[in-house]
């Protein structure tokens, strides 16, 4: 009943010529896209170059980071309704490398979200604890806050119209994939918790996997009942990695 989705994070790499190729290829991939989403989400000066090779094909495409203010003296920053304006689909909010580089706080991270929301966009929320908060057996706390920073009060049914990543700090970028137990056990804590106020909204909410996922990796990561497909790093820039694991999603929705 979840649709698959996957969004590629291109993070800061790529240049004008290298983003047009690989953007290319994953649009003309040959897939069953009634089976699957798919998103790219390249650094913003490549937005609108990856928005015209993907044309009116079945990708969409997004930003990896937004300000929460509509405009205004922030040099450098980027806002919504400019996003809105490159025909964004998605913002992705509080990676973990915006949490641990830039400082981002659950607070901030919630403004965000929100921001992307009354713009238009669909935010992605990422979510995840570092390697010693799960040593320490706080994993499930952690992520716990986290989701609870955007659910707030509880009031409103926020994560309509939003997306969850769970992604495991440590398997950022690592080449260490949590196994589908232990993702798909946080994946039934987050669903649980929106559920919890908003059983419809829970039910249909996606809840992405990330880290080190692979074409490899992604059947067993998505034959988890509670994993609705990834959030790509690494692999997302390598056109046959990425489309394996559309396809690996397609598979899934079969
Ligand atoms: C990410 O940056 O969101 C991510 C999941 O990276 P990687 O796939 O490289 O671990």
């Amino acid at each position: 009943m979840r649709q698959p989705l996957v969004v590629g994070n291109w993070k800061m790499n790529g240049r004008v010529g290298e983003a047009e190729e690989l953007a290319e290829a994953i649009a003309e991939a040959e897939l069953d896209w009634d089976h699957v989403g798919a998103g790219i989400c390249p650094p913003f000066p490549l937005i609108d170059r990856v928005a015209g090779t993907v044309g009116d094909s079945p990708v969409a495409w997004g930003a990896q980071n937004m300000h929460a203010e509509d405009g205004g003296a922030f040099t450098g920053e980027v806002h919504g309704p400019l996003l809105r304006d490159l025909g964004c689909t998605y913002v992705i909010v509080g990676h973990s490398e915006r949490r641990e580089h830039f400082g981002e706080t659950n607070q901030q991270v919630a403004a965000k979200f929100f921001a992307a929301k009354r713009n238009g966009l669909v935010p992605i929320v990422c979510v995840g604890e570092t390697e010693a908060e799960r040593d320490a057996g706080r994993a499930e706390a952690v992520v716990r806050d986290q989701v609870q920073a955007v659910l707030g009060d509880g009031k409103e049914d926020v994560f309509r119209d939003a997306v969850i990543a769970y992604e495991p700090v440590w398997a950022i970028g690592t080449g260490r994939t949590a196994t589908p137990e232990q993702a798909q056990e946080m994946h039934a804590l987050i669903r649980d918790l929106v559920k919890a106020g908003y059983p419809v909204t829970g039910q249909s909410l996606k809840i992405l996997y990330g880290g080190s996922m692979k074409a490899a990796s992604a059947p067993e990561l998505m034959a988890q009942d509670d994993i609705d497909g990834g959030l790509i790093g690494g692999a997302s820039l390598k056109a046959d990695e990425f489309i394996g694991i559309l396809r690996a999603a397609v598979a899934s929705d079969l």
